[in-house]
C-alpha cells in the first residue's frame, strides 16, 4: 500500500510530457519494438543538445515503462535514468508508447568490446586519464574485475526488486559518464515475478546469443499466465524453486568470456562458441579441455588471464556459466565470490 501512496505522491510532483515537448535528434537504435532517439526539450533551448533519450515503442513499451518506474524507486543505480514515459494516442492504429531517459552517455559496452583498444578503453573512462603503465595480463585482469563487478552490482539491485532482466547483452549495458559505471538498459524483455508483471515468458524476445538454456524463464510445470492476486501470492515460491535471476547470470557469464577472449567477442565466432559448449552439455572445463590443446596464442592468453591468482577468475566464470540455473551463483553471491577480492579500478579513482 505504502508504496502506491509513494509512488502516487512522486508522480504527482514530477514534471508530466507529451509529444509536442520533445525535439528529436539523431537516431541511436532500431530494433523489431521500438525506436531510439537522442531529444531535447523544445522549450529548453539553453539544454544541452540532445541530453534525452526517447523510445517509441510498441505495445510491450507498456511493460517497460511499468519496470522503469518500479527500478527508478527501487533500485536507481542499476539502470539508466529514467525521466517519463507516457501513450502517445496518436491518429495510428496501433498504441505507440513514449519512454524518456537522462541521456547517459555515447558508448555501450558492445561499442567498447568492439575497440581494438578494450580493455584499456573502459580504464580510461573510469579512471578520467590515459594511463603510461605497461599494457599487462594483470591490468587487464583488473579492469574486467571492475566491469563484471559493476554489472553484478547493478543485477543484484534489479533481482533484489524481483526483476530479472533476461536480455542481458553488451548491447544493452551503457557506460554512464556521469557516474562512471556501467548501467543496464532496455528493460524491455524484463519480467517481474514479485508483482505479476509480463508474467507469461516470451520466448520470441531472448537473444539465442546470450540465452541460458533453459530459454524458458519458468520451469513448463509453471501454471501460465495466472492472474495477478495468484502471482502476487505464488512468485516467492516460485522464485525460490525456479531461480529464475540466474538467467542473467548466465548472460553475464558469456560477457565475462567474451571480455577474456577477443577471439569470442563477434557474433560469429559467440554463435560458434555456443555450439560448442552445447556439445560439451554445456561444461565448461570440458569445453576448455577440447579447444586449450590446438589453441592460438589468443584464445591462450584468455586462458592466462582467468588463471591469474589461482585460477580464481575461471573458478568465478565457470559458476556462472552452467547449465542448470541453480548451480549458477546469484549476483550477490558472485560478489562476495574471491575474485573480487583484489582491488578494482574504482578505488583508484576515489584516490583521485
Ligand atoms: P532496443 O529495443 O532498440 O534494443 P535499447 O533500449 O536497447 O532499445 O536502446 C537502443 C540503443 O540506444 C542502445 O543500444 C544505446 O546505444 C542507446 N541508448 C538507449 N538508452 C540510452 C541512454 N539512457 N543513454 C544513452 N544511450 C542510450
Ligand atoms: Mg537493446
Amino acid at each position: 500500500f505504502d508504496m502506491f501512496v509513494l509512488a502516487f505522491v512522486e508522480r504527482l510532483f514530477r514534471p508530466t510530457f507529451r509529444k509536442d515537448d520533445f525535439v528529436l535528434g539523431k537516431k541511436l537504435g532500431e530494433g523489431s519494438f521500438g525506436v531510439v532517439y537522442r531529444v531535447t526539450l523544445a522549450n529548453k533551448p539553453s539544454s544541452k543538445e540532445g541530453d534525452l533519450v526517447l523510445k517509441k515503442a510498441t505495445e510491450y513499451g507498456a511493460v517497460e515503462i511499468w519496470m522503469n518506474e518500479r527500478v527508478r524507486r527501487a533500485c536507481a543505480n542499476s539502470c539508466a535514468d529514467f525521466v517519463y514515459g507516457f501513450l502517445e494516442r496518436s491518429t495510428k492504429k496501433t498504441p505507440e508508447y513514449w519512454l524518456i531517459w537522462q541521456f547517459e552517455g555515447d558508448a555501450t559496452l558492445a561499442d567498447l568490446l568492439q575497440s581494438r583498444d578494450f580493455p584499456y578503453n573502459v580504464e580510461t573512462l573510469i579512471i578520467g586519464e590515459v594511463q603510461d603503465l605497461p599494457k599487462r595480463l594483470e591490468r587487464e585482469n583488473r579492469i574486467i574485475q571492475t566491469i563484471i563487478r559493476q554489472l553484478l552490482f547493478a543485477l543484484d539491485g534489479l533481482h533484489s526488486t524481483g526483476i530479472v532482466h533476461r536480455d542481458i547483452k553488451p548491447q544493452n549495458i551503457i557506460f554512464s559518464e556521469g557516474s562512471r559505471t556501467f548501467k543496464i538498459i532496455d528493460l524491455g524483455a524484463a519480467t517481474d515475478l514479485r508483482v505479476g508483471i509480463n508474467y507469461i515468458p516470451k520466448e520470441f524476445l531472448l537473444d539465442p546469443r546470450y540465452a541460458a538454456p533453459e530459454q524458458y524463464i519458468m520451469s513448463t510445470q509453471t501454471p501460465s499466465a495466472p492472474s495477478a492476486p495468484v502471482a502476487t501470492a505464488l512468485s516467492p515460491v516460485l522464485w525460490q524453486l525456479n531461480l529464475p535471476d540466474r538467467f542473467d547470470i548466465y548472460s553475464t557469464g558469456l560477457i565475462f568470456l567474451q571480455m577474456a577472449f577477443p577471439g569470442l567477442r563477434t557474433d560469429n565466432s559467440l554463435i560458434q562458441f555456443n555450439r560448442q559448449l552445447k556439445r560439451c552439455d554445456y561444461d565448461l572445463v570440458a569445453w576448455r579441455k577440447t579447444v586449450e590443446p590446438r589453441c592460438g596464442s589468443e584464445l591462450r592468453r584468455g586462458f592466462e588471464l582467468l588463471d591469474l591468482d589461482g585460477g580464481i577468475g575461471w573458478e568465478l566464470l565457470t559458476s556462472m556459466v552452467r547449465y542448470k540455473a541453480r548451480q549458477r551463483l546469484s549476483a550477490k553471491a558472485a560478489l562476495a565470490h574471491p575474485y573480487f577480492d583484489k582491488e578494482g579500478l574504482l578505488a583508484l579513482s576515489f584516490m583521485q
